[in-house]
Formats: C-alpha cells, structure tokens, sequence
C-alpha cells in the first residue's frame, strides 16, 4: 500500500516539513510562561541564553518591557501554529484524498476484470463497500504507518532533551511508564482489530441487502415482502450497531487503561517535582515547562502506542482490499498473448470439459464436447436447463477458460490471443438484454462510442427497432429509465440486437434470445435475429425449436455431453432425444399456448 504513498513524494516531504516546524511551536509554547513566572514575577536571575535575547529586542531591559514581549512572543507562537494546521490539513486532504482515490480505481479496476465466476459469488455490495469504504484504510497506513512514528519519535527526543536538562531524576520517572503504557495497548490489539473486522462486516451485508432488495423490487411487491425485507434491514443495523458499540468499547478500554497508567505517572513526577522546588534545586517556571512537556511526550507515547491499535483497526480493511488487489484475474493475457487476426468465424471445441468449482473437479458443467463449426455456420444448441448451453457459448469469447482440452478460433487456442482482440470479434445476445441508463443511442453504440448517427439508425432498422424508437418522446437520445423499465421485453431485445450488429463481428452467440417473449413478438424478432446471423458464425440456444429448423447443425446436449448432432431432417429421421422433443413440442403446442394466457391474465 506504501507504493500508492510513493506517488506523491513532493507532497509528503511538505507535509514532513510542516509537522516539523509544528513540532517546534509546540516545544516552544510553555518558554513565555516559564519566563513570566520566573523573570517577570519572579526575581530569578536571567539565563545566560535569555540574556542574549533580551539584548536584542528593545525596551526588554525591564521588567514591564519583558512583560510586553511575553506576551507577544505567546501570541506570535499560537499564530504560527495556527496558520502551519492550515497547511498542514490542507496537504493532507490533497494528498491523502488522492491517495485514496487512486486506489479506489485500481480497486474498480481489478473488480471490472474479474471472471463471471467471482461475479455471480459475491454481492454487488460487498464489491461496492470495499471499493468506496475500505479504500480508506491507505490513508489510515499512511497516516499511523509513516507519519505518527516519525512525529512522535522527533517530538519526543527534542522534549526528553529538554527535560532532562530541566531535571534528569524527574525526566527518568516520566519514562518510566513508557512500558506500561505500550503493554496496555499491545494487550488490547487484538480485540479491536477483531471488533473492526465484525463491523466492516456487517456495513457490507447493508450495502448488499439494499441492493439485492431494490433489484429485486417487483419480486418484493408483488410477494408483499417489504415488511420482511425491513426487518431485516433492522436486524442488520442492529448487528451493525451492536459491533460499532464493541469495537467503541474495546477502543475505550484501551484509552482508559493507558490513560490511567499516563495520569499515575503525571502524579509522581508532581510530588517528587514539587519536592524539588521546595528543596530549591528546580525553579516554579521550570517545573511548568516540565509539566506542560510531560503533557507533551504523554500525548506521543499515546500516539506511538496507538499506532499499533489503529494499525490493527485499519487491518481489518486492509485485508479486504489486499482480497481484490492480490488475487490474479482468473482470465487474462499471457505475456506473450498475441492479436488475433480477423476471424474468419472457423470456431473449434476440441474435447473440452469445464467444472465451475476447481475445487470440485467430479463436478462437471461441460464432459468431453468436441465441435467445428466452419465459418458462416448456424449451430443450434439445445436440451434442458442446466445441460451446460450458457456455458459452452460463453468460452467463445473466453468468460470462462475450460479445465481441460481448448477451444480455438481459426486455429488459435483462445488461451495464447489477447482477450481484447477476441471479444472485439464476439457478439452477444442473451435472455436478458442489459441496457444501461443512458440515451437509447448510446446503448446501441456501446460497443463502438465512435459510431455515426446514420450507423446506429442503419442497424436500428435492420433490428426492426427504428419505428418504436422514432415513436418515443426524444427518439434516439430518450434516456432508459433504470434496468430499461420503460420498455417492453420485446423492445429491449431489439435494441440490443442492434448493438450487436453494430459491432459487427464475424461470431455470433445467441443465448435464448426470444425465450422471454411471446410468440407473435418471437416471430418478429426472428427476423431481425436472421438478418443478424446473415455471414456470421452463428451459436444459437433455443427452447422452441421451430426457431431453429434451419440451422446448419443441430447439437443435443444433456448434463454436459453432446449426445446427438445433425441437420433438423437427419436428426428428426434417426430417431431418439431431439425428435421426441420436437414431437412433444408440436403436440403440445396450442395447449401451452392456451395455459400461458391463462397464467398471463
Ligand atoms: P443451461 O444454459 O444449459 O441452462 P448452464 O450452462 O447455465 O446451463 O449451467 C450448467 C451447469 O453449471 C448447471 O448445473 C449450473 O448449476 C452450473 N452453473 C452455472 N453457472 C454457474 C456458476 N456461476 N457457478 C457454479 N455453477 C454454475
Ligand atoms: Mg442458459
């Protein structure tokens, strides 16, 4: 996390030096007092150092004179001070801030890249909680990691200095507590480390919960669940307050514990120092001085020994970001990845299995598929649900990369080309068209933001889209309301048919992209769909298989292995799996039909 420090040297150092120069105000600002007790009000006489300065300021001989220059030399440390706080939060909020936010962009970034694996484990919150909140723990590293000590080791050396010219006895006894206090917090350490742990927790089942509710609203409406939806909101902001109120508690303790061992101390070092100036070796002024010093080292030992307990707090968020930034992306170049060259859409499986869970090898989503597909060939792949249809296409454009054998386009193993290069010559087309809340226009050219308008309206209309878009209040630039509420099934689909002809790659995949929608509209759409497919390789999935009687190769698959491949006539003559759903399929069409409307209205 120190390289993101790193970043920012010339900031750093101005921050370095002003802490510094505050540290010397800070040694400073007990001297006045010191002075007016001793030398104004006092009749001790004046130091040889006092001496010289005096000398020089006019008027200092005095003691009226003196008194006037106490009091502005006090006034002219706090003014100092202050405007060094000025500077000195100001850089911090420049520089920490920046720092933050850099890595909260490599965050994104590396969230981005993940496989649809880790996406479709973890929440959307959790990902969204590490990167907005947990970002912060580089400032805290920084903070307690960097600056404190070395704050804390420079102030303390100048005041034990200072002290032990005062009076070393007295200075001994100041250090004395030092073990203690750090034993205190070392002892402590783990709990709150822990405590902070438990919270960052649960803050993110919030996040996650927020979200998968309001994702899920309709679901939640029409079930009329708010009610428990709530209460478990309540639970976990109860579970947030619960850990929040431990982790408070723990903090506590260990400032009551090391607070207690600093009070102690300060009441010796009074008696024994009171002592000394009763038996005159210690003069009134300098026991203030001590006095406000030993305030002074106190506060740095409480700093230095919080560093480990904030460093423990902030460990917590630390290993939540470390999670994201260490973990390789399960899918990426190899070094040596080349460009693959336009693909003439020669797609080959080559004994390719897959499980999910590496863990759980026996597991396999994929056993064993072997296919070529020539260029400009329509497959249809089809069998139940959870046969494996999503995940064969989605190792085309390398979602996933199989666990063993290798697919490969024209002759390049997916695996040795630059992701890039691949997926800019894969389309795209699945059940649930995702627009995103932007101009109907933009959604069309996401893939190609360079796009003309007259590009974009030209695949528009081969989507069968134009007519309903130009119907729309703005047309082209009509806005998507949030997850494209504002269109029908239908629509959305044909506009993201459109963004698929947009981008114009030689391979196409097709993943039910009519199964969500009725049968009139399915007819409709598989227009555009065809024009779409037109000198592409094509993969389609499909559940009607009407849809798919003219696909050069039909492929049944079943629990993750092919078991039967050929043209509709050839597979519907030989018999077996595929024939006997395409004949239920007819049978039962006008009665599914029939009970589907029923179910509609
Ligand atoms: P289909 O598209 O044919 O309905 P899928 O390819 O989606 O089937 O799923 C094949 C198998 O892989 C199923 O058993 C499913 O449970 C499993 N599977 C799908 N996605 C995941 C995932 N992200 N993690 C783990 N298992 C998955
Ligand atoms: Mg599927």
């Amino acid at each position: 996390m120190l390289q993101y420090a790193a970043r920012y040297r010339t900031g750093w150092a101005l921050i370095l030096c002003a802490t510094l120069l505050s540290t010397a105000f800070t040694l400073l600002q007990p001297w006045p007092v010191k002075v007016l007790v001793d030398n104004v009000l006092g009749d001790s006489p004046r130091s040889s150092a006092l001496a010289s300065i005096t000398s020089i300021l006019p008027g200092a001989e005095t003691q009226q004179g003196l008194l006037v220059w106490v009091v502005v030399a006090g006034l002219g440390v706090f003014v100092a001070s202050s405007a060094l706080e000025v500077v000195l939060t100001t850089a911090w909020v420049k520089v920490g801030q920046r720092v933050v936010y850099d890595l909260a962009q490599d965050l994104f970034a590396n969230v981005q890249r993940r496989s649809l694996i880790f996406h479709s484990n973890n929440s959307v919150g959790d990902s969204l909680s590490r990167i907005t909140g947990d970002s912060w723990s580089v400032h805290t590293v920084i903070d307690t990691l960097l600056f404190a000590p070395a704050h804390a080791l420079i102030t303390s050396a100048g005041v034990l200095a200072v002290m032990w010219r005062l009076d070393p006895s007295l200075t001994l006894l100041s250090v004395a507590v030092v073990p203690f206090m750090a034993g205190s917090s070392l002892l402590l350490g783990k709990p709150i480390r822990l405590a902070a742990r438990a919270r960052r927790e649960v803050e993110s089942h919030i996040y996650s919960h927020v979200q998968q509710t309001l994702a899920g609203i309709p679901v939640v409406q029409l079930f009329a669940q708010e009610g428990r939806e709530h209460a478990r909101f309540r639970e976990y902001t109860g579970a947030a307050i619960k850990a929040q109120r431990r982790s408070a508690l723990v903090q506590n303790l260990n400032g009551l514990a090391s607070g207690l061992i600093a009070t102690m101390g300060t009441a010796g070092v009074l008696w024994v120092g009171a002592n000394h100036v009763i038996q005159g070796t210690l003069s009134i002024g300098s026991i203030l001085v001590f006095l406000s010093y030993l305030g002074v080292l106190q506060a740095q030992l409480k700093a230095f020994t919080g560093i480990y307990s904030a460093l423990q707090g902030a460990g917590a968020s630390v290993d939540r970001v470390m999670e994201i930034l260490e973990v390789e992306e399960e899918v990426k170049d190899k070094p040596a990845a080349y460009p693959l060259p336009p693909s003439r859409g020669h797609v080959r499986f080559s004994n390719v299995s897959f499980a999910y869970d590496p863990t759980q090898p026996d597991r396999l989503a994929l056993r064993g598929v072997t296919l070529d597909v020539s260029p400009g060939q329509t497959v249809a792949i089809v069998g139940p649900t959870g046969a494996g249809k999503s995940t064969l296409v989605g190792m085309i454009p390398r979602f996933f990369d199989p666990s063993t054998g290798g697919v490969l386009i024209d002759g390049h193993d997916l695996r040795e080309v630059q992701l890039r290069s691949l997926r800019e010559q894969v389309s795209l087309v699945l059940q649930e068209p995702f627009l995103f809340p932007l101009s109907i226009a933009e959604n069309i050219a996401y893939g190609c933001p360079q796009a003309s308008i007259e590009q974009i309206e030209r695949a528009a209309k081969a989507a069968n889209a134009h007519t309903f878009i130009e119907q729309l209040p703005e047309g082209y630039n009509t806005v998507i309301g949030e997850r494209g509420a504002t269109l029908s099934g239908g629509e959305k689909q044909r506009i993201s048919i459109a963004r698929a002809l947009l981008k114009d790659a030689p391979i196409l995949i097709l993943d039910e992209p009519t199964s969500a929608l009725d049968a009139q509209t399915e007819g409709e759409l598989m227009q555009a769909v065809e024009r779409l497919m037109k000198g592409r390789t094509t993969f389609i999935i499909a559940h009607r298989l009407s849809t798919i009687r003219n696909a050069d190769t039909i492929i049944v698959l079943r629990e993750g292995k092919v078991v039967q491949t050929g043209s509709h006539q050839h597979l519907l003559m030989s018999g077996g799996i595929y024939s006997r759903m395409y004949s239920l399929q007819q049978e039962q069409r006008p009665g599914i039909r029939q009970r589907a409307v029923a179910v509609e209205t």
